[in-house]
């Protein structure tokens, strides 16, 4: 694949597995604010004298737990994949805003500062940087607004002590980044190797359905495909035929022209049978050795032996070389031709079909044997 391409495949999904990571620490970090909210509330109840101080008390919390309740109402009626990237980084600014508001005007309140308040601004730090952690810049800008308020609040309680304060931030801000770095490494090797399995499983999904010399369906895939079209027709009673190639006089071919020789008029074979179908739900695939089948969906019998005289005329058209065939001195192919009837199962619709292949072969080969002919 284009190198180009790879990376930019990578670094969509990248882009995915973080935005749901952050969606999800959105939605942990509202469950915590919303303990810690009442963690707060309870706390200070203890110091609350009258009803004037009781109301001022939960109007703190107000715009905080209306933003928390319709956050997450929102988000539980929603599926977490519906969330778009914007409207949750909205959500998660209005709940740092409602938290800024709490500290600051607790902060405010002249003669009743709330012991633990820089504390609670520490905890917010902490509870942010694992909730936003796949984006550093994200994350940084989420707790800004907490280191700002730390520092503010330190230098207005303890005005000598700033000069700790400050190296105290920096400190704490340079390992929750060099941190993230190493948990977000973390996270990025997990993600490039769930990118990996699945394109292995792709890939063996597809190899286990391929054949590896035509390239075509093998016969495990034609099966499955047929016992689906066949409920398909049962479904929407449209009418579904198959047909079965059978190359002719080829064991002589290899002998004439050695196996690798046959190897290769195979592979054209499966590419001439490819090119005869026209219709995205027709399926060709190689049933065995030298023989092929194909699924017609929504075709009937007269659709069918349509495709089965394009076939003979594309074999003949490709001029594939044979020297000891009895009836050409190219390759020419054998047919059966059948339209499912209502009631049949896959192996009875095959082996109708394959008897029908016989009687091609029995009455000259280089021809098509359909139901119509042998009735
Ligand atoms: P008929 O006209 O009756 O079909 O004669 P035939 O020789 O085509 O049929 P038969 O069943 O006797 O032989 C089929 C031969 O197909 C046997 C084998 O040598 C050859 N064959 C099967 N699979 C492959 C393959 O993958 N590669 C090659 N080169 N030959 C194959
Ligand atoms: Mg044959
Ligand atoms: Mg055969």
């Amino acid at each position: 694949m284009d190198p180009v391409l790879k990376s930019h495949q990578y670094k969509a999904q990248l882009k995915r597995e973080t935005f749901i990571i952050i969606k999800r620490g959105t939605i942990w970090a509202t469950y915590i604010s919303c303990v810690l909210a009442f963690v707060v509330l309870i706390s200070r109840y203890n110091f609350i004298g009258d009803n004037v101080e009781f109301i001022e008390l939960h109007s703190k919390f107000a715009p905080l737990m209306t933003v928390i309740i319709s956050g997450l109402a929102w988000l539980k009626y929603r599926t977490l994949f519906l969330v778009t990237m914007s409207q949750t980084y909205f959500y998660l600014v209005l709940l740092i805003m409602s938290w800024c508001y709490v500290l600051i005007s607790f902060a405010l309140k002249v003669g009743h500062s709330m012991p633990g308040l820089g504390s609670l601004s520490h905890v917010l730090v902490f509870v942010f940087s694992l909730a936003l952690f796949p984006n550093r810049n994200v994350m940084i800008l989420g707790i800004l607004p907490f280191l700002v308020f730390s520092v503010v609040y330190h230098s207005f309680h303890y005005p000598s002590a700033l000069i700790y304060s400050i190296p105290k931030i920096l400190c704490f801000l340079g390992i929750l980044i060099s941190g993230q770095k190493i948990i977000s490494g973390w996270f990025f090797k997990a993600v490039t190797r769930s990118i990996e399995n699945k394109k292995l499983l792709q890939q063996f999904k597809r190899l286990a359905l391929i054949d590896g010399l035509t390239n075509i369906s093998n016969r495990r895939h034609f099966d499955d495909v047929l016992t689906q079209e066949i409920k398909a027709s049962l479904r929407t009673l449209q009418p579904l035929s198959i047909i079965m190639v059978d190359v002719d006089f080829f064991k002589p071919l290899n002998d004439s022209l050695g196996h690798q020789v046959g190897d290769k008029h195979l592979t054209k074979i499966a590419a001439v049978l490819n090119s005869a179908l026209e219709r995205p739900r027709d399926l060709v695939a190689r049933y065995g050795g030298e023989e092929f089948v194909i699924a017609l969906p929504d075709t009937d019998l007269s659709g069918a032996i349509r495709v089965a005289e394009k076939i003979k005329l594309a074999i003949s058209d490709a001029e594939l070389h044979h020297p000891s065939s009895k009836v050409s001195g190219y390759v020419t192919v054998s047919q059966g031709v059948a339209q499912w009837q209502e009631g049949m199962v896959p192996a009875q619709l095959l082996e109708m079909t394959d008897k029908l292949l016989y009687q091609a072969k029995s009455s000259g080969r280089d021809r098509y044997c359909s139901e119509h002919q042998a009735l």
